[in-house]
């Protein structure tokens, strides 16, 4: 049975989840790229797209901040198209790691099979099968009319961000060269490195995030430039990726408690995606000891419930007038 939502009681909750944890000071900035510990701790914002192309925003939904690890979503689907899923199970794999984001003993202990294009490694990884490869440009220029045409806008590089992570990716670094000795990197490690630390430090608002979320949430296509980016078929195979590693190791507690398929970034930024439902994003700096938006969570959390969305519920939900 179709359980209905009208747009109304949606915007009630979004500004309620808004009211309730604005004040909330839990977690910090991310500190280890020192652009990201400067940004203004108190920024928020909450937004969602529905399926006819409507935003609802509620506070900061048009502050530029880095995109971080939700631009692993993006390059995901871009080699998944490019490559098919198959393709993508043998040269990265789709398997999470129940390990923090950037771990190098995950690749040790999983070298005869990659895990997943949504953590460092297997994003690394990704980036570097993005073509034409051996072509730095020209895939930069891939991955960014990806990302633009997921959020239906010119998203650009903070370039601040940028030299501050490109100064700070030791531990990438070693990630890629780590790959590139089990033969997990389909390219230059250096230039895959490079793009990989470029696409995390794209700037993105709530808003655009949100259209990225409905544009995977409506199989493919983009409900705001009403353009088709992907094949309807990818929406099931990376929305089931991000179900089970999005949060990183808290992906499991994050699943229990609110049942929404969601891709996070140390910028602050959540990405949720309700598949045939919308595509929902918050944002706000501080983060907990996975790398999660602390005031993020707890708004995308209250929403889902207020609502009773959670994905297992069994309903089906459908948002009305
Ligand atoms: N650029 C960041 C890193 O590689 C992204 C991490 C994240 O958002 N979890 O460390």
């Amino acid at each position: 049975m179709d359980r209905r939502i009208t747009k109304e009681e949606l915007k009630i909750a979004v500004t309620e989840a808004y009211k309730q944890f604005k004040e909330n000071n839990e977690g910090k900035n991310a500190n280890y790229i020192p652009y990201l510990a400067s940004v203004d701790s108190d920024l928020f914002g909450i937004a969602v797209c529905l399926p006819g192309g409507e935003t609802i925003t509620v506070g900061d939904c048009n502050y530029r901040f880095g995109i971080e690890s939700i631009s692993k979503v993006a390059t995901a689907l871009l080699v998944l198209k490019d490559y098919g899923p198959e393709t993508i199970m043998d040269m990265i794999g789709a398997d999470a790691t129940g390990m923090p984001f950037n771990s190098v003993l995950a690749i040790l202990l999983e070298n005869e099979h990659p895990s997943t294009p949504l953590v460092n490694a297997g994003a690394i990884s990704a980036v570097s099968m993005v073509r034409p490869v051996g072509n730095s440009r020209g895939k930069w220029e891939s991955i960014l009319n990806n990302i633009n045409e997921l959020c239906g806008c010119k998203v650009e590089l903070i370039d601040e961000l940028y030299k501050s992570e490109s100064t700070s990716n030791h531990n990438n670094r070693a990630i890629a060269w780590l790959l590139k000795g089990y033969e997990r990197i389909y390219d230059d490690p250096e230039i895959s490195l490079d793009l990989y630390t470029r696409q995390c430090s794209l700037g993105v608002t709530a808003k655009e995030l949100s259209i990225m979320a409905a544009t995977i949430a409506c199989g493919g296509y983009n409900p705001v430039t009403k353009r088709k980016v992907f094949p309807p078929l990818l929406t099931e195979k990376i929305t089931s990726m991000i179900a089970t590693v999005g949060m990183y190791e808290y992906t499991g507690d994050w699943m229990f408690k609110c049942g929404l398929p969601a891709k996070s970034g140390v910028g602050g930024g959540i990405m949720g995606v309700l598949p045939g439902i919308f595509g929902i994003a918050a944002f706000a700096p501080p983060i907990d000891k996975a790398g999660n938006s602390v005031k993020s969570q707890l708004a995308l959390r209250y929403i889902m419930e207020q609502l009773r969305l959670n994905i297992f519920n069994g309903k089906r939900i459908v948002v009305v007038e």
